[in-house]
């Protein structure tokens, strides 16, 4: 999508820090970190948010949690567990309309959270 910043990120119009990526998923560095790792995960097609995944596209969804516990195991805070976080929407707190996974790790995280 022509103006959609993740879109710019995935195809590299925008830089970013990438941890990895393969046919389905980028993943790169949150440039705003709330974490040790904080880490943006996004489907290589746009998916506007997790209001508009359904049985075409949750290939792409697969594919991100496939990769997750790679991440995490591979970074190294598998054993000390981490948060995967979802903004859907305005009441969510969602700020780039291209769905987006934030694998966050590194320090305990509070719950219910605020
Ligand atoms: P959300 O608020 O759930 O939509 O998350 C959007 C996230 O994208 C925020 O955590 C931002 O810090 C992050 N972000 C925005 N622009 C960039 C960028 N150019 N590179 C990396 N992360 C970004
Ligand atoms: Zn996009």
């Amino acid at each position: 999508m022509k103006d959609c910043l993740f879109c710019k990120i995935i195809n590299g119009k925008i830089p970013s820090t990438k941890v990895y990526e393969d046919d389905y998923v980028f993943a790169f560095n949150d440039i705003e970190p709330q974490a040790p790792y904080h880490i943006v995960i996004v489907p290589k097609h746009h998916i506007s948010s997790a209001n508009e995944i359904n049985a075409e596209n949750s290939i792409y969804i697969s594919k991100i949690f496939e990769i997750i516990p790679k991440l995490a195991k591979d970074l190294g805070f598998d054993q000390n567990g981490y948060r995967v976080i979802n903004n859907c929407g305005k009441d969510g707190g969602q700020t780039v309309n291209h769905l987006h996974f934030h694998l966050t790790a590194g320090r305990q995280f509070g719950w219910p959270a605020g």
